[in-house]
């Protein structure tokens, strides 16, 4: 399962922010419905293939309020943006967003 978090972009240190998170590696960050969100590309390390969630009874919130069924990771949705990279997402910034 991926995980996702709604990050808060009010001004430029939130669009800072949203490239520290996309300087790492595998994170991607979309935005969907006016909220945004945090993808990380990344098995989850208590997932096993042959036990499933080796923490189940006391997984992290987000695993409670999501199931398989809405991950991202398989699914090919299609969010209003959607940021795979560094690159991408400073070359959004300097195309669309304006400082107030
Ligand atoms: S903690 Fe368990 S439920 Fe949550 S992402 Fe990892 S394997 Fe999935």
């Amino acid at each position: 399962m991926s995980d996702r978090k709604t990050v808060s972009i009010k001004g430029v240190d939130d669009w800072n922010d949203m490239l520290w998170i996309l300087a790492h590696r595998e994170a991607q960050i979309y935005m969907n419905d006016d909220k945004w969100y945090v993808l990380v590309n990344n098995p989850c390390s208590f997932y096993d293939p042959a036990r499933g969630c080796l923490i189940y009874p006391k997984r992290p919130r987000i695993c409670r309020e999501h199931t398989w069924k809405d991950c991202e990771y398989k699914e090919d949705y299609n969010f209003d943006l959607h940021f795979h990279s560094y690159e991408e997402l400073e070359r959004f910034i300097r195309n669309n967003v304006v400082e107030e």
